[in-house]
């Protein structure tokens, strides 16, 4: 393990366990190897006296990636950092990751996407009807989950963007933005993808960057700028966008009756501190009433999407005790801002009578044609 490392686990953690109880894989899994506070002492002991790279620590390493533990750790542990530096020192020293999971990272070396079946070619389809601007400095970054599973993601993107008078493209040579990679450890494949996508932004003249991904929008804001130093691109998500739009009167709305929550991508909320954007957003649709769920902003619950590349029904089990937590304060329905959110979240509610509504689509529904010129 190295050295570096080593010693940000022994100086920071007290092994106060204060992070156990809000730990999803310790909620639904009830074992100490599965909670933070666990697996910081499991590293520290490994550290310490062992030689042989243990494979079981590894396996659990690879967690929901909420970051809950971080926010409500005392010391300030950069818990995850703690993962992903750990987990990239284990595979190199003999560990090994889930077959699932390399054949993810496999696929999005051959096609540039986390989705297996699913071929860079068919990436653009979504884009080939809509008449984008072949040159401009903002680029619509689509993402796997908007390319492939909801098309319509982007096109709303499109839509509002038109709307509001920015005019924004797309690079179709755009490649998945690599967040399993770095998730996984794969250091290597990770700055592969980032600088493929980087280059390929340079090259289109780009230097803003919009997207309706929580996950990418934290991997190109968060990580990108750690693996390639000269990194320069503006990242924005479409909230900040909309909610800018909003607060200066541009974007207005008519009305949607009825009570809704919110819910916080950990990506976009803990992760980068966007939380109250998307709330002025819904805030602003007559008719509409918000209430919060028992735990949300900073103290949001995670939906678990992240664990389905794993273990479907292990996230399955954390989206269904994110959606109780909506059913228990008796909402109509679940609004979240991040497609893989939104696509978590819709099947763990799908024994419910929640409806579950991504931001966006309710945006383009609702918006007044009166968007002012
Ligand atoms: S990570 Fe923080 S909250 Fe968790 S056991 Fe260590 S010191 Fe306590
Ligand atoms: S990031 Fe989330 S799932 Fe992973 S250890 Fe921390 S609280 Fe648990």
């Amino acid at each position: 393990m190295r050295v570096d490392l080593q010693k940000k686990i022994m100086r920071h953690c007290g092994s106060c366990n204060f992070c156990r109880d809000f730990c999803p894989m310790y909620q639904q899994l009830g074992s100490e190897l599965d909670s933070p506070g666990g697996k910081l002492r499991a590293l520290r002991a490994y550290a310490e006296k062992m030689r042989k790279p243990p494979q079981e620590l590894l396996d659990r390493l690879y967690c929901a990636d909420c970051r809950r533990c971080e926010a409500i750790c005392p010391a300030g542990v950069p818990v995850t950092t703690i993962w992903h530096d750990a987990k990239a020192s284990l595979l190199a020293t003999g560990g090994e990751m889930s077959e699932n999971l390399m054949k993810v990272l496999e696929w999005i070396d051959q096609e540039g996407t986390a989705f297996i079946g699913y071929e860079a070619d068919d990436r653009t389809e979504w884009a080939e009807d809509l008449e984008l601007p072949p040159e401009s400095n903002t680029a619509i970054f689509s993402g796997c989950m908007g390319s492939y599973y909801y098309p319509d993601q982007p096109e709303i993107v499109v839509d509002m963007l038109d709307k509001l008078k920015i005019s924004a493209g797309y690079v179709p040579s755009e490649q998945c933005c690599g967040l399993f990679n770095y998730w996984a450890g794969d250091d290597k494949g990770f700055e592969a993808v980032a600088r493929k996508n980087y280059e390929m932004f340079k090259k289109a003249g780009v230097d803003h960057i919009v997207t309706g991904c929580g996950g990418c929008f934290g991997t190109l804001a968060e990580h990108y700028p750690h693996f390639i130093p000269e990194f320069d691109i503006k990242i924005h998500h479409t909230v900040e966008v909309l909610a800018d739009s909003v607060r200066n009167g541009v974007l207005t709305f008519s009305g949607k009756e009825g009570t809704y929550t919110f819910h916080d991508s950990c990506h976009l909320g803990r992760a980068l501190g966007i939380f109250e954007p998307p709330r002025e957003i819904i805030r602003a649709v007559p008719g509409l009433e918000l209430v919060e769920m028992a735990n949300h902003h900073e103290d949001s619950a995670c939906c678990g999407g992240f664990l389905t590349v794993l273990d479907p029904d292990l996230a399955d089990m954390v989206g269904k005790s994110r959606v109780q937590e909506a059913v228990d304060i008796g909402v109509d329905g679940i609004i979240t801002e991040c497609v893989s959110c939104y696509k978590s979240l819709g099947y763990s509610a799908r024994e419910t009578n929640l409806e579950v509504i991504q931001l966006d689509e309710l945006i383009l529904d609702l918006a007044m044609s009166s968007v002012r010129e």
